[in-house]
């Protein structure tokens, strides 16, 4: 076995690590963790550290680590077969029932999944799907997709362009021209503080109608959300705003693409968000929970409307000229089918509600009333905590004072893993659903006192 000295000369050396500060790295001067267990929500590093994992890896581990059934099933697959193609009506036991189950779960009108690796390579099919689909019905001009500030919707080029987020466009030359941007559905962040939600949400209904009058909309395609904004800052939407936002989409005939990488499979509680708030989406990304990342997999989930103008394509054109390798790799499809069942004979997805609930209910009793805390937030078995210089006038701290890190470096020490979220100073939490009620004590209580560390 390596020790960690040298294994840490080799990681600076040879490693280049996403969403990295790669000088600070290379010189030593940022943090590294090697990480080498975990069991239900724990993880153990190389330095004899346990910590609750309090963010699921990123939102995805979502059945907890350590399970057998999934790690045996991924076994059985790779001896038996390890690797086949899904082009032209190819597959495997593991991904034809795979996608028997999804379709199972899946919110109603939708009719296939096509299978990728990532939610971003997912979102990227979608897209694809939405240009192919309108150049069939001889609507070319249509194409621009709408997203929102402060959506995140993958890191590749035109997912990068969807993503609202600064720092996943500064110095990349995104977004790309046929990605527009709406309003987020960020209540707290409104820009008229005398604003009621309601207002709030007509003001987002007014800024879309606004921005689909401005590029025409015969030259929009869809709109893609996340039902709960995630990576942007984990805000549920205000009452209303789903509703409100559809009705404009049917109007001017624009798809609706609801990103559940995050949502998808339970993590709100119920099995797919667009079921939670009402959304009727043409498209569904799916990806992290789909096998709580025992395995990379995702899917476009394609609805019923865009299908029938899919087959259609086919029969004009010939085969659809999109395929990955890897599509429905069958050791990702054979850890899929191992963690649904899992997530229902354990019944997750209940204990994501109660835990959940209670996790949300005693973060805000502990912290909804300190002086730097703007605003305590979550749904399922998410929650968020936003920090605020000043809470009267809703002042925000400077970005360079580093406040969600700092308190995000705190809750480590204490052996809780939280998620400094990259835009403002908002703490993140999305354990796994087997999060248990005593674990939820620690994280708020451990929470507590890092933020009085931090800001008194
Ligand atoms: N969509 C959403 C809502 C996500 O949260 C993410 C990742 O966090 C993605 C897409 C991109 O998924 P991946 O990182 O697997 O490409």
């Amino acid at each position: 076995m390596l020790k960690n000295d040298q294994l840490d000369q080799w990681d600076r050396d040879n490693f280049f690590h996403p969403s990295t500060h790669l000088a600070q790295f290379a010189r030593g001067e940022a943090p590294n963790r090697v990480i080498t267990g975990g069991t239900n929500c724990h993880i153990e590093d190389r330095d004899g550290n346990k910590l609750l994992d309090a963010f699921a890896g990123l939102y995805c581990v979502n059945v907890g680590y350590g399970r057998q059934d999934i790690a045996d099933a991924i076994a059985e697959q790779a001896k038996e077969l390890a690797y086949y193609h899904a082009y032209v009506g190819h597959g495997t036991e593991a991904s034809i029932t795979l996608s028997k189950m999804i379709m199972d779960r899946a919110p109603k009108n939708m009719s296939k999944v096509y299978f990728g690796l990532s939610g971003s390579d997912a979102n990227e099919t979608n897209v694809k799907l939405i240009w192919y689909y309108n150049n069939i019905l001889g609507r070319p001009e249509k194409k621009k997709i709408i997203s929102r500030w402060r959506g995140y919707h993958g890191s590749g080029l035109m997912t990068g362009s969807l993503t609202g987020l600064e720092l996943f466009h500064k110095k990349f030359d995104l977004p790309l021209a046929q990605v527009v941007h709406t309003e987020a559905p960020y209540y707290f962040r409104r820009d008229d503080l005398d604003q009621t939600e309601e207002q709030f949400v007509q003001h987002c209904v007014d800024e879309l109608e606004a921005l689909i009058e401005r590029e025409g909309a015969d030259t929009i395609a869809a709109f893609i959300g996340e039902p709960v904004l995630g990576t942007g800052g984990i805000v549920p939407p205000p009452a209303g705003y789903w509703q409100a936002i559809q009705a404009v989409l049917k109007k001017h005939d624009i798809l609706l693409v609801a990103d559940e990488v995050v949502t998808g499979f339970g993590r709100l509680g119920t099995m797919f968000g667009s079921d939670h708030y009402g959304l009727e989406p043409d498209l569904i990304t799916i990806a992290k929970g789909l096998t709580s990342a025992y395995a990379p997999l995702s899917g476009s989930i394609v609805g019923d409307k865009m299908w029938k103008v899919l087959e259609q394509g086919t029969d004009e054109n010939g085969p659809i000229g999109h395929g990955w390798t890897y599509s429905a790799h069958p050791i990702g499809a054979a850890a899929g089918v191992a963690n649904l069942k899992l997530l229902d004979e354990l019944d997750l997805i209940a204990n994501n509600r109660t835990v959940g609930g209670y996790l949300n209910k005693t973060m805000t009793e502990a912290l909804g009333d300190h002086a730097n805390v703007g605003e305590v937030r979550g749904e399922g078995m998410l929650c968020a905590v936003e920090f605020v210089k000043d809470k009267d006038s809703r002042t925000f701290f400077d970005a360079s004072d580093k406040v969600g890190p700092q308190i995000a470096a705190a809750l480590a020490s204490e052996g809780i893993i939280g998620r400094a979220m990259p835009q403002g100073d908002i703490l993140g939490f999305a354990p796994p659903f087997c999060l248990t009620q005593s674990e939820a004590d620690e994280v708020v209580s451990k929470t507590a006192k890092a933020v009085k560390s931090v800001l008194g």
